[in-house]
């Protein structure tokens, strides 16, 4: 591992403005990703900056929002009666993550910044153009089972690796950053990326800038949720696909629906499509299934992974079967 200079952060205005003097210098949360990267000589920071006392409250606002502080542990938010109670999805899918001691250390911030588990990105002797933009994608002709079925791109097939950040696509969530030209919020599904031809840039997160708070807004049918992973063992497993759920159905029609999904795309990825099929619909199989079969239109298998499609179909219609079931009349 290369020699790296360490501080930490008294307060964000500190944070940043070191950050923003010093390009090759990265903030530091619970690190439980960024060490592993640092170890295998994929970052090779200059110095790191610990922001883990800043900004680790939960808080209720007026209107009904909750902001969660980018330095809250992982395992805190899982355990929090609101989340537990109005967002359940979100604390399901934190534990359905890594494992107990890796949720006792991440950040929430820092769980948004983790980077794709691809094989090759992590063997130096492969061409990977995420790691040394330009040089290839040894996955796409490769060992590709774990890779994206939406939006890859010729560049990088990649998967975001959170089970977290499903669940805040799925509620609307809202990014606060702030850097050296002040504040500003991203929405959720605008924060990661696609690879197009720049895998290397994973978000619209600025040089310099700081994850403050993460802000998921008032709503009430979110307590009908539901996260499912699917994966190759029951624990300390990355998802082959995993769905994030919020269902409201009313006098027998979706009133509302959001669906996100994981483990299929450079980024968690925000079903558009089947919530347009289902919202209006009536609640039932047939139409959860025509809903992933829009969602899914466009998917496109490589040589290993071509059994994602049908597996993210089912368990889209596995998942809102069980929400309609809990929460609404399914015929
Ligand atoms: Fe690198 Fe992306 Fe290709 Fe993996 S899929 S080798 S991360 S470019």
């Amino acid at each position: 591992m290369k020699n790296f200079t360490y501080s930490r952060a008294e307060n964000a205005e500190t944070a940043i403005q070191f950050v923003a003097q010093n390009t090759r210098a990265k903030f530091l949360g619970g690190g439980t990703n960024l060490v592993d990267l640092m170890r295998e000589n994929i970052e090779q920071p200059d110095a790191l900056m610990d922001v883990t006392h800043l900004s680790n409250e939960i808080e209720a606002l007026a209107d009904g929002t909750i902001r969660i502080g980018a330095a809250v542990k992982n395992t805190v938010l899982a355990n929090n009666q609101l989340i537990r109670t109005r967002f359940p999805v979100l604390s399901q899918a934190i534990l359905f993550g890594a494992s107990g001691q890796i949720r006792n250390m991440a950040t929430i911030g820092g769980n948004l910044l983790q980077r794709t588990r691809c094989y090759y990105f992590y063997d130096d002797a492969a061409k990977c153009n995420k790691r040394q933009p330009g040089s290839g994608c040894d996955a796409i002709d490769g060992f590709n089972r774990i890779h994206a079925i939406l939006g890859t791109s010729d560049a990088c097939i990649a998967t975001h690796p959170s089970d977290m950040c499903v669940a805040l696509a799925a509620l609307d969530a809202k990014v606060l950053v702030e850097g050296k030209n002040g504040k500003r919020e991203i929405a959720f599904n605008d924060f990661h990326l696609l690879p197009e031809n720049t895998p290397q840039i994973e978000t619209d997160l600025q040089v310099g800038e700081l994850i403050t708070a993460i802000e998921i807004p008032k709503k009430d049918f979110a307590a009908n949720s539901l996260y499912r992973k699917v994966r190759d063992r029951a624990s300390y497993a990355f998802a082959l696909v995993s769905v994030a759920a919020t269902l409201e159905v009313e006098n027998n029609e979706i009133k509302n629906v959001s669906i996100a999904l994981g483990g299929v795309a450079h980024k968690p990825w925000r079903a558009f499509a089947a919530e347009k099929v289902l919202t209006g619909a009536t609640a039932t199989e047939e139409n959860f299934r025509a809903a992933a079969e829009e969602e899914l239109k466009d998917a496109k298998g490589y040589a290993h992974n071509s059994f994602k499609i049908e597996l993210a179909k089912r368990t889209i219609v596995s998942v809102l079967n069980e929400l309609a079931e809990r929460g609404g009349t399914k015929q």
